[in-house]
């Protein structure tokens, strides 16, 4: 069971999620990373979880349109692609940090 983040911060102009951890981290994770990594049944297998999203077709300018928390465990991404149905577990999102978090800010 992954804590819930402390803090989620959407920074448009660079399209990314800055979210901090209680343990300390922080992860920056791209949208496009993010929206590829959708968990929903349009965008992934529902039985073998293999991605059906192509990232080639993701919006370059793709920005984040809405957030929602589900009850205490999960959040939900509305993306300006119209797409808003991936519900995005704690343990997701940290996993993604995992492998794609960006390095900081230069300055
Ligand atoms: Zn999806």
């Amino acid at each position: 069971m992954t804590d819930p983040p402390e803090s989620i911060r959407a920074r448009q102009a660079e399209q990314l999620l800055e979210i901090g951890w209680p343990d300390g981290r922080i992860d920056r994770l791209a949208y496009r990373t993010i929206r590829g990594a959708c968990p929903c049944a349009n965008c992934r297998d529902e039985w073998t979880g293999a991605p059906i999203l192509d990232p080639a077709t993701i919006a370059a300018d793709l920005k984040l349109a809405g957030m929602e928390n589900i009850g205490t465990y999960a959040v939900q991404f509305a993306w300006s692609d119209g797409h808003s149905t991936g519900i995005y577990t704690w343990e997701t999102l940290r996993g993604l940090g995992d492998t794609s978090s960006l390095p900081p800010p230069v300055g």
